[in-house]
């Protein structure tokens, strides 16, 4: 069913939340639009004009990698600024609340987090770019400190003391997807009774996969977009308003 207007959405969500044992959220970047994070997809985004840098470019040069944090920091301003919107909010609440056990999310930029959800409970698919690892031994740097060293440097990135290259915590295009998030991922879809997929276009895979396997293990499905996805048909409730507006009500006081 689409929701035919905003009151109809809130109503049912509502009564859909109300009735679930365990709701699983799973988000993308319309989530934090509200919050200034460009979405790198949509047409005119970041990748549109910008090529991503695959892994195998930044492992292979180091031009690329000093590209790659270039890059990064021209948008560290967007992401050192950007506060939880009222979707996080609302999805901190239905985690406190013990509704939602954790968050699956597709996005970057930390907010699920800062809104309040334990790291351990925010299960990324693509990693995080609020902070860089070295890819050899793990060692966590983080970006202030990376960006120091580039200055410094005349603008090239730094390395880690063990040789190894120091990346943002994100996983690049032709990266594998890691492994311990998505088996998380997969276990809460399987054993959830609403599946909630918020401002995601659910055309990047595996994301796709798992309002699938969640509804074939009977849950509900919403979908809460602000453009048609292909799971819509297949949805118990669609959602095509402003998810700040849809979420709002659901931010506990
Ligand atoms: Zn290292």
């Amino acid at each position: 069913m689409i929701a035919p207007d905003l009151e109809t959405a809130i109503s049912r969500l509502s009564a859909l939340i109300e009735g679930a044992r365990t709701i699983v959220p799973f988000t993308g970047a319309g989530i934090s639009t509200e919050c200034g994070i460009p979405d790198f997809r949509s047409p005119g985004g970041l990748w549109t004009k910008n090529q991503p840098i695959a892994f195998d470019d930044f492992m292979a040069s180091a031009e690329m990698r000093d590209e790659s944090w270039r890059r990064r920091f021209i948008m560290e301003e967007s992401f050192a600024k950007a506060k939880p919107g009222r979707g996080h909010r609302a999805l901190a609440g239905l985690y406190r609340a013990g509704k939602a056990p954790a968050v699956v999310t597709q996005n970057i930029d930390n907010l699920h987090q800062i809104s309040g959800i334990a790291p351990a409970d925010v299960i990324e698919l693509h990693g995080n770019t609020t902070y860089a690892v070295c890819l050899e031994c793990t060692q966590r740097y983080e970006l202030s400190w990376v960006w120091q060293k580039f200055e410094a440097a005349g603008r090239h990135a730094p390395d880690c003391g063990c040789g190894g290259y120091i990346k943002t915590a994100t996983v690049s295009f032709g990266q594998g997807m890691p492994a311990e998030p998505m088996q998380r991922a997969e276990e809460l879809s399987r054993n959830c009774d609403v599946f909630l997929a918020i401002g995601s276009s659910l055309v990047v895979w595996p994301a796709a996969g798992f309002p699938l396997m969640a509804k074939r293990n009977g849950a509900a499905l919403v979908i809460i977009n602000r453009e048609p996805t292909e799971f819509d048909d297949v949805a118990d409730l669609v959602v095509r308003h402003d998810i700040g507006d849809v979420l709002a009500p659901f931010i506990a006081h």
